[in-house]
């Protein structure tokens, strides 16, 4: 058979029939103890590979198998996956997997905060060095790498700032330096931006995030390419890193509907972007998918679509004036995690966290999730929120 769309993939992928036994989708199967037959099987249990097998609680069930599955079969190239309780935890398992210490580490300016503050904590304290790099650099970072470099971790477009980056050119680099690159690729999951067919090593994803869809788990993924599997399976086991099967199980049910949730979470951030970049409060939209957004050339090349979550800012304004114009939002909730069905909007100061680039803007900045309702709801609703900014820019 030819190669199946996404839409189809996220519907087929991971149920094989021995998880789901006839069932449409595999159950919540809850476990800590497995039962073996005889002393002679336990032996053998544990002196086979347990990927994929039932073998002690923390190593999953068929219901976080699937999950796993699925997120390996969208990603082209990929070996295996395996789940984390958050994004986070996905993120910093995936670190400590290829970093030792006295190794050197390359992060995005722009990447997720928290991720900042795992290399600026626990690995630092552990011996290894994080250098700071201009999200825009592509095959510039060359002369960022030094003897030590052992990892490079890109985020892109990356959080609050939406900078695309050129993934082609840092794996160019990396590759032909025996470095190891991993990708937060949350924004865009693998049905938007395959990370895996570009070369990356790791895929991250919070699933708490388009997977899940609903704003209801704390669930991450990683998915290791070729090769790349045995490094992150150590770590994993060896720090007891387990999703919980319901988890998983919501993450399955939401990865079900995600093509159509994207596409529509997609075409209506860019209705509600392209009107906003019309007005006259707002003096720069943040979107991808727009021209003015830098790396915007790089995402028409390596993107197959946008997501739903962007910024703009404000032409003028100041905090007060911001917060009066989230706080007339009536369809947009006020809160941090994205992904779900419902629009968010939240003031986001870029300039807090960056190092190796400056953030500097007309106005505040605010991030927009457009969610699953119709855009001309939100559209009216921003009209009528801009107003009080208006009024408070006064
Ligand atoms: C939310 C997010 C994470 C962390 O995911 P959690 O499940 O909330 O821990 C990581 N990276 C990006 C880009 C995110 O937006």
């Amino acid at each position: 058979m030819s190669e199946r769309k996404d839409a189809t993939r996220v519907v087929t992928a991971g149920r094989r029939e021995e998880w789901t036994r006839g069932i449409v989708s595999p159950p919540v199967w809850r476990a800590s103890t497995i039962l073996y037959d005889s002393v002679g099987d336990l032996r053998a249990a544990g002196a086979r590979d347990t990927h994929h097998r039932l073998f002690y609680g923390r190593r999953g069930t068929p219901t976080q198998w699937s999950l796993a599955e699925a997120l390996t079969e969208l990603e082209p190239g990929a070996e295996a996956t395996l789940l984390y309780p958050s994004g986070v935890a996905a993120v910093s398992t995936a670190l400590l997997a290829v970093l030792s210490p006295g190794d050197h580490l390359l992060l995005a300016d722009s990447v997720y905060d928290p991720t900042r503050n795992f290399a600026n904590g626990m690995l630092k304290r552990f011996g290894v060095e994080t250098s700071y790099y201009d999200p825009l650099i592509g095959a510039g970072i060359a002369d960022l790498v030094q003897d030590n470099t052992r990892a490079i971790f890109m985020e892109s477009p990356g959080s609050l700032t939406f900078e695309v980056q050129d993934l082609p050119a840092i794996v160019e680099v990396a590759r032909a330096r025996g470095i190891t690159t991993l990708l937060d690729n949350t924004w865009a999951t693998p049905l938007l931006l395959p990370a895996i067919a570009m070369g990356i090593d790791y895929s991250i994803l919070a699933c708490t995030k388009y997977i899940s869809g609903h704003s209801d788990i704390m669930l991450g993924s990683v998915t290791a390419a070729q090769g790349k599997y045995a490094a992150l399976r150590d770590a994993t086991y060896q720090l007891g890193q387990t999703a919980s099967p319901d988890d998983a199980w919501l993450g399955s049910r939401g990865l079900r509907t995600m093509a159509l949730r994207l596409k529509h979470h997609g075409d209506a951030a860019l209705t509600v972007a392209r009107w906003l970049a019309d007005r006259p409060e707002v003096a720069a939209v943040l979107h991808p998918a727009l021209p003015g957004c830098p790396g915007h050339a790089l995402f028409a090349r390596d993107f197959k679509g946008a997501a739903g979550l962007f910024g703009f800012v404000f032409d003028g304004g100041d905090e007060a004036a911001r917060a009066a114009f989230i706080d007339a939002l009536e369809l947009f909730g006020i809160g941090y995690s994205w992904g779900g069905f419902e629009s968010l909007a939240i003031p986001v100061d870029p300039q807090r966290y960056r190092t190796a680039t400056r953030w500097e803007a007309a106005g505040p900045l605010v991030r927009l999730q457009i969610g699953l309702e119709d855009p001309d709801d939100l559209i009216a609703d921003l009209d009528q929120a801009l107003s009080r900014f208006r009024e408070k820019k006064r």
